[in-house]
């Protein structure tokens, strides 16, 4: 097939590829990746320090990782990239969007057609926002479960999930002791939920991940209380560490209380043979295979009840679901079609 011309916007906050945490930006870092390795023509507007096999070009003088949303930043990043990509010849056949809200409600401003990944949840507000300006570009939901979740007006062209390479890490089917949770430490994604499951299962625990601006009364009052250095142990932020990590553990906790639209985290965990206990939130359903690569369970108590059933999952099973729904190659197929199908309506008389 024809090799495209892509333009990626990346969000300003973080370089690519994220030092710690930093859901999108990996995502980024791996299609960018991918794509150019394929003979796509890639070129990535992102955060200054972003290094990728594709084209950069970094419109702001630095990154902001402690001014995330800060609508001064996404709003000069998205505007110099626009003029950045309406000046580039020969044109871009598509412009795959990942930063905020921005471009979207903007995209029918510059003749290059976009595809929006919709990165967050629907919320009243952000439902009202893609209902608004939903026609504006081809929007990608990250699990049917999202799509099912989105506005009317919004016009959802694909589901694709976000991408991992398998291959990056490493398996292993003989566990350590401890239970894992890692990710950021909010009420929403459940650290406290997970510190009561794995005391009532009588298991370690090691906690990972930052406790972003804003969530420092949460964690002092829910979680710091409960660290003792033994069976409850919080490491901080992790960054290439986090592989052996997953690997040794018994299980990944997941005790999620959101409409989590994707969750990074649960297919990490499956791709180094850990399975996953999730609660049934969001995507959850759909990433964790229950009873094959992990278990689904209503709240805490059924959280320590399935610990105690982890040997009915096979590592090996984990490795092979993530190798066949997660990794980047299949992912990037998908993103493909979308673009060229963003191409031709775009070319279509009928717009
Ligand atoms: N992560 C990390 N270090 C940490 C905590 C998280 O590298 O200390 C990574 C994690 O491995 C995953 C991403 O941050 O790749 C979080 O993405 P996810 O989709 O799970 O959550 P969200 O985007 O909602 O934060």
């Amino acid at each position: 097939m024809d090799s495209m011309k892509i333009a990626m916007l990346a969000p300003p906050w973080i370089e690519i590829p994220p030092p710690g945490y930093g859901g999108i930006e990996q995502v980024v870092a791996l299609l960018a990746a991918e794509l150019t390795e394929r003979g796509n023509d890639v070129t990535l507007f992102a955060a200054p320090g972003t290094r990728s096999r594709a084209e950069v070009l970094s419109p702001l003088e630095g990154p902001h990782p402690d001014e995330i949303e800060m609508a001064v930043y996404e709003a000069d990043h998205v505007a110099s990239s626009f003029a950045g990509v309406e000046e580039t010849e020969p044109p871009f056949d598509v412009l795959h969007d990942h930063c905020g809200f921005t471009a979207f409600a903007f995209a029918d401003r510059i003749d290059t057609p976009v595809v929006h990944t919709l990165h967050g949840p629907f919320t009243e507000e952000t439902s009202a926002f893609y209902a608004r300006h939903g026609h504006k570009a081809s929007a990608v939901a990250l699990s049917r479960y999202q799509a099912e979740q989105a506005p009317a007006g919004l016009d959802v062209v694909a589901v694709i999930g976000n991408p991992i390479v398998v291959g990056d890490f490493p398996f292993r089917d003989q566990k350590d002791d401890y239970l894992l949770w890692i990710g950021r430490l909010n009420d929403d994604k459940g650290p406290q939920r997970a510190i009561a499951a794995a005391r009532e299962a009588g298991a370690p625990l090691v906690l990972a991940g930052p406790v972003q601006p804003g969530q420092e009364e949460f964690f002092a009052r829910d979680v710091e209380p409960h660290i003792d250095g033994d069976r409850v142990r919080y490491i901080g932020e992790v960054g290439d560490e986090k592989a052996d990590l997953y690997a040794g553990a018994r299980a990944l906790l997941m005790p999620i209380r959101w409409p989590e639209p994707f969750g990074l985290v649960m297919t990490e965990a499956m791709a180094c043979g850990t399975p996953v206990i999730a609660f049934p939130e969001g995507s959850a359903p759909e990433l964790v295979l229950d009873g094959e690569t992990g278990f689904v369970v209503e709240d805490e108590h059924a959280m320590a009840a399935a610990v105690g059933r982890l040997d009915e999952i096979d590592p090996a099973r984990c490795r092979s679901s993530a190798e066949e729904r997660f990794d980047v190659a299949p992912v990037a197929d998908a993103y493909e079609r979308a673009y060229r199908l963003a191409a031709q309506r775009a070319r279509s008389p009928i717009r």
